[in-house]
């Protein structure tokens, strides 16, 4: 091994121990000892570039929406003009409680898009998706798999807050989705990670358990789709970061293969 690939494996080591800390590691930090082969890890660190065309979180609030509120969302041909024709929905009970609607926020045109949940507390107060706690980890697995937060676009299931952060009911569910499959084909990514259960059974429509879906690449219409850990569930029980570590790294090389 020379000196570059020794320099390139000691950066992804370390950048796994700062983002996932030493529960990542079955032994202690020994090079020698590591099991990733050499290559995977140079995959790891290689610096991408991957195409970032326009950085933008999409407005929550338009002075003029109110009067295109009753236009036809589904015939939206951005992501700013859909936001405007569902941001004042009341189509589910959710809305009862929203202080903001959650649209979703990110590069417009993101080949990667993240799908969590549903806003909390903090999301719902400041109208943007994955800013408390769950989202600063969020941020920092993807930056583990050399991804901007801003070159991505991260969406939710639900677009309003559920009381005291309760899963989404399935007529909620039901009646969000359509506002993401619209916005997953407005945005076109090549990929899609969905974070927890309630992500991939939204939007995959499965009923398997989340063990049963992580690893696995699906498709939703053609896009290449994996599932993961919700990082709420990460800041509970940390034993599984590192089968979320997993599954992220291979996320990562579903999109250096892209073609
Ligand atoms: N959890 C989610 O699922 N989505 C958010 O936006 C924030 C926390």
């Amino acid at each position: 091994m020379n000196s570059l690939q020794k320099k390139k494996i000691i950066e992804a080591l370390k950048d796994q121990k700062a983002i996932f800390g030493d529960d990542l590691f079955e032994e202690k930090t020994n090079l020698t000892k590591s099991k990733t082969p050499a290559s995977e890890i140079e995959n790891i660190s290689r610096v991408s570039s991957p195409r970032v065309t326009k950085v933008k979180e999409p407005k929550t609030s338009f002075s003029s929406s109110k009067k295109i509120i009753k236009g036809n969302w589904e015939k939206a041909e951005s992501l700013e003009q859909l936001n405007s024709l569902i941001c004042y929905c009341t189509n589910c009970v959710l809305h009862k409680g929203r202080n903001k609607f959650v649209f979703g926020s990110g590069n417009s045109n993101a080949d990667i898009m993240v799908i969590g949940e549903g806003p909390g507390a903090e999301e719902d107060k400041q109208g943007l998706p994955f800013v408390g706690r769950a989202g600063k980890l969020l941020t920092d697995i993807l930056k583990a798999i050399k991804f901007e937060r801003d070159e991505v676009f991260i969406g939710n299931i639900v677009k309003c807050r559920p009381p005291d952060n309760r899963t989404p009911l399935p007529d909620e569910m039901e009646t969000c989705i359509p506002y993401l499959r619209k916005q997953i084909e407005l945005i076109k990514p090549k990929l899609i990670l969905c974070l927890g259960l309630t992500a991939a059974k939204g939007l995959l429509k499965k009923k398997d358990s989340l063990t049963s879906m992580r690893g696995q690449v699906f498709e939703y219409e053609g896009i290449k789709t994996m599932v993961t850990f919700h990082p709420a569930a990460l800041l509970r029980n940390p034993n599984w970061k590192k089968d979320c570590w997993v599954d992220v790294q291979k996320f990562r090389k579903l999109y250096d293969e892209l073609p």
